[in-house]
This record gives C-alpha cells, sequence and structure tokens, in this order.
C-alpha cells in the first residue's frame, strides 16, 4: 500500500531527496515545480519504504491505511497526477553543494526572518565557517509562517520546527526589534557584511479600487488573518462580527482560509495558535453566511484543490455553490468531484462560493454595508488567459463585514529600486538591478504568489548567484 501526500503539503520538496526510487513529482528541476498545487505521490511506484514521512517537515505523507475518511480523495489526487506517463531519472537530482572559493570569509545579513529568510540561512549555512545575522523588526522571528498560516492549518504551522533548527545555528545571530531602513540603514548593513539579502515579503494588501472600499467595516483579508493570528501590529483591530453575513472578495487561499475561521465552531480553534483576543471576539460572532465571491468563473478559482478539501470536510460548515457554478466545469475537475453532492446540515454555518461578480461600490445602507456587484461572463483574451467582460447587470449583497482578499502587495525597500506595477524589487535571478552585493528572495523577489516550500528552490537560486558573486570576487 503506497504513501499518499495530503493538502498540508508545504512543496519544500525534502520528501523528494528523501524517496529512493523518485516517485514523488514535481521535483524542484521539472517545469511545473512551480505551478503545481502540491507535490504527488506515484501509487504505482512507491515502495512503502516511509523515508518521506520522516522528511516531510509538516506531517503532510501518510500511509494509506491511515487516511481519515475527509482524507480519502488525496489517494485519487496523487494516482491522477500520473496518468500521464512522465520521464523522470532513476533518482531525483540532487542541487550540488556550494562551492566556495575561501569558505571561512563569508558574512550575509538577511533582512526578515520568514519562510524566505530561513531558507536562505539554511542554504548559506551550508557553506562551511559561513555566518548569517538574520534582522527582524518584529520581536518574533517567523514572518507569515507564524502571523500568516491559520491556527487550524496544525501541521503546517509545524514547520516552525524546521526553522527552530535554523536558528539555533550557532553561526546564525537572530536580532529583533531592529528595522533596516529607520534603525540601520543599508549601507551599515553593507559595511559589516560581504552580502544583504532582503527576504521582506509582501507585507501590505492589495488594495481594491471602488467607490467605498475605506468605509468603516471593509478591511482586507490580510489585516483579518493578522488580527486572529496575534500579530503585534494588529492586535488593536476591530472587525464587525455582529450581522448574520460576511463577504470575502476574491477566491484564493487565503479567502478560504478567514472564510473557514470566520465560520468554524470557536471552540474547535480553542486548542490552537489563535490569538485569545481573536478567540473572544469570535465566540461573540453572529456570523451565519460568508459569501466568498470571485470574479472569474468556478473553473478560475485561485484556491487549491487541497484547500477546498480541507474546507468541504468540515462537520459544521456547509459550502454551498449553485448547479449552474458546478455545470460549468468539466466531469474530470477534480473540484467537480469534490463539490458535487455537499451535504446540507440544518444548523451549520454557510460559506457560499460565489462567481462572475465584480465588485463596483460599497455603501453603508441602515441594514449594514451595501456591496454592489457587476454581473461577468467569461471571454478569452488574445494571450491564452480566461478575463472577464460586465453584462451591464448588477446586484447587491448587504453583510456586516466586508473583507477584501485580492492578494499581497510588496513594499517599497529603502534605498533599492522598486518595480510599482508588481510590487517587487526588480531582480536578476535574485541579484538586485544596479545595487552592489545586493539580493532579494521569496515574495519581495517573484510576488505573493506559491507555498511556504516554494521558497526554498527560490532562496536556492538567489544564495548561488550571492556565491557565484562572492567568487568572482564581486562582493569585497
Ligand atoms: P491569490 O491566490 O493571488 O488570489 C487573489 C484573488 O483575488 C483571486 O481570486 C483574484 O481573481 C482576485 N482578485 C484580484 N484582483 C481583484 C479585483 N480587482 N477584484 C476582484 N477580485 C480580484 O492571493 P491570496 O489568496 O492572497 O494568496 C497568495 C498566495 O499565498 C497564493 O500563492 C496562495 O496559494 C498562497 N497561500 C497558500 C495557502 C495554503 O497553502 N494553505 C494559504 C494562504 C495563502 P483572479 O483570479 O480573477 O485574478
Amino acid at each position: 500500500m503506497p504513501h499518499v501526500i495530503t493538502q498540508s503539503c508545504c512543496s519544500d520538496a525534502s520528501c523528494v531527496y528523501a524517496c529512493p526510487v523518485n516517485c514523488i513529482h514535481p521535483t524542484p528541476d521539472e517545469p511545473d515545480f512551480h505551478t503545481a498545487e502540491m507535490l504527488y505521490i506515484d501509487p504505482v511506484e512507491c515502495v512503502d519504504c516511509g523515508a518521506c514521512v520522516t522528511a516531510c517537515p509538516v506531517d503532510a505523507i501518510k500511509h494509506d491505511g491511515s487516511l481519515e475518511p475527509t482524507e480519502r480523495v488525496f489517494l485519487e489526487l496523487n494516482a491522477d497526477f500520473y496518468k500521464e506517463p512522465r520521464p523522470r531519472a532513476l533518482l531525483a537530482p540532487v542541487v550540488p553543494p556550494l562551492q566556495v572559493r575561501a569558505p571561512g570569509a563569508v558574512s550575509v545579513a538577511i533582512v526578515g526572518s520568514g519562510p524566505a529568510a530561513m531558507y536562505a540561512a539554511d542554504e548559506v549555512l551550508t557553506i562551511p565557517a559561513a555566518r548569517v545575522r538574520m534582522y527582524e523588526r518584529l520581536p518574533q522571528p517567523g514572518g507569515l509562517a507564524r502571523f500568516g498560516v491559520a491556527p487550524d492549518h496544525r501541521r503546517t504551522r509545524a514547520v516552525s520546527r524546521q526553522f527552530d533548527t535554523i536558528t539555533a545555528d550557532p553561526r546564525l545571530e537572530l536580532v529583533t526589534g531592529v528595522e533596516i531602513g529607520t534603525d540601520i540603514t543599508h549601507q551599515q548593513l553593507l559595511r559589516e557584511h560581504d552580502a544583504v539579502i532582503y527576504a521582506v515579503g509582501a507585507s501590505t494588501d492589495r488594495p481594491l479600487e471602488v467607490p467605498g472600499a475605506d468605509l468603516p467595516g471593509v478591511s482586507s483579508a490580510t489585516r483579518f488573518v493578522a488580527w486572529y493570528n496575534g500579530h503585534p501590529d494588529f492586535t488593536d483591530a476591530t472587525f464587525d462580527l455582529s450581522q448574520p453575513r460576511a463577504i470575502v472578495i476574491g477566491n484564493g487561499n487565503v479567502a478560504l482560509d478567514v472564510a473557514r475561521i470566520l465560520t468554524t465552531d470557536p471552540e474547535r480553534l480553542a486548542g490552537t495558535d489563535i490569538a485569545p483576543h481573536a478567540l473572544k471576539a469570535l465566540r461573540q460572532s453572529k456570523i451565519e453566511e460568508v459569501v466568498v465571491v470571485g470574479r472569474r468563473g468556478l473553473a478560475q478559482s485561485a484556491f487549491t484543490v487541497p484547500e477546498l478539501v480541507g474546507l468541504t470536510s468540515m462537520p459544521d460548515v456547509d459550502v454551498v455553490v449553485s448547479t449552474e457554478h458546478l455545470a460549468s466545469l468539466p466531469e474530470t475537475d477534480p473540484r467537480a468531484h469534490i463539490l458535487r453532492d455537499l451535504p446540507r446540515r440544518p444548523g451549520n454555518r454557510r460559506i457560499v462560493l460565489e462567481y462572475l461578480q465584480s465588485p463596483t461600490a460599497i455603501a453603508r445602507t441602515a441594514a449594514g454595508l451595501e456591496v454592489e456587484f457587476a454581473r461577468n461572463e467569461l471571454v478569452a483574451a488574445a494571450d491564452g488567459t480566461t478575463k472577464v467582460k460586465s453584462t451591464g447587470e448588477t446586484h447587491s449583497i448587504t453583510a456586516g463585514l466586508v473583507l477584501t482578499s485580492i492578494g499581497y502587495r510588496g513594499r517599497p525597500v529603502a534605498d533599492l529600486p522598486f518595480d510599482d506595477a508588481l510590487g517587487t524589487v526588480p531582480n536578476d535571478q535574485g541579484r538586485v538591478d544596479g545595487v552592489a552585493a545586493t539580493y532579494v528572495t521569496g515574495w519581495i523577489k517573484r510576488g505573493p504568489t506559491g507555498f511556504i516550500g516554494t521558497n526554498k528552490s527560490c532562496a536556492q537560486e538567489t544564495v548561488r548567484a550571492l556565491v557565484a558573486d562572492y567568487n568572482a570576487g564581486l562582493l569585497a
């Protein structure tokens, strides 16, 4: 019987290198690695040795005999990935070790302490005697691993154990409560180190540009996430949970996270890392229904299949999708299988997945916040993507709380160039354009996409560029 990867896959590919028969894909060198929603085990090739279970940092790999009923869909998802034969080597090609001309001399400052920073530090510390000084603005390290992962995603949060091992390395010095650009300048960092890596993430939200988006009661999902995770900048934030309905605009994984937290029985959150102030507020919440609204169709939903499985597996929350939207999915689409025949259980809270609607205005009325939506139809764009066009028809939904969940956005970094359209620092494989000895990794390098583990290969690319420059004498 094979092993199976389940929804808390972090995609860092540790399992890939542990597997003796190369049956876990995509591997980091394969073209679909950066677009895959998770990694998958080939049930035919798996020799059931369990090496991947030990390697997985988030306990996402299970023996198929120990899957919960709600996880059995992952048997199919893992097997489906191998329907088309994949050419593959006997073993996954291992990333060659870094070769440094004078190993003892490398000293690197890393700004930030989230997953991108941790994987970058891990990579630098593979160089014998290299030293890392990691700077974090907040009193605690962890970035989005601590303040972004939903508290009920316990297995994903367990990745922090791996990060604790990295920060415990005596060659890494963690400096908290220090902001680069305010307390220390970029030039000071460069004077004290051979190189600086910025791993500062995408620390704000993409704004929704419609009239009324700045009204009290309208907030962003990123703020709500930071609040329930106890981020020190957001402990005083307030959210109106006193009305029966909340609206979430956008349907990525963050939208599903906030919809789930708003509808989960607070007693199921009680034993998690949720901030006490958020648990207290959620215990008093009157929310019965969360409407998650996508501007395109069900087939273009931004959430991933593993997260949809998690959403539809909740015993006390019903997920509702209209038959019209369901009919738009091909029978072979795993989402059709997951969303078909969902139970409607009296007394349960509801998450309604709505599609083909763009918000056009938000107004405060006596009944609450009224969001006007324009109905859309899909159009095929010249570049092959699916876009929308308004049908001219509008309608409104009223709610007590409106959360915009339309993506994160990077902020400019002092003394570095900034691409305002992308919200990233312009770079070539991590080398910051026009700024010597300065590198970026993670979301500030490539934009806010991917999973925690995606940052590992991103950091490897950046540190490889740094080491190549060091070896070429460019960092002196
Ligand atoms: P996202 O996946 O990029 O989704 C953004 C959503 O906002 C999409 O539905 C998008 O629609 C919509 N949108 C963008 N602009 C809009 C506008 N002007 N009006 C209406 N809708 C708009 O962003 P995210 O949910 O913040 O997630 C960020 C990254 O973190 C993703 O890679 C995600 O997978 C990852 N993440 C992963 C997990 C997990 O693995 N559990 C949890 C949280 C986040 P279109 O698709 O039409 O553009």
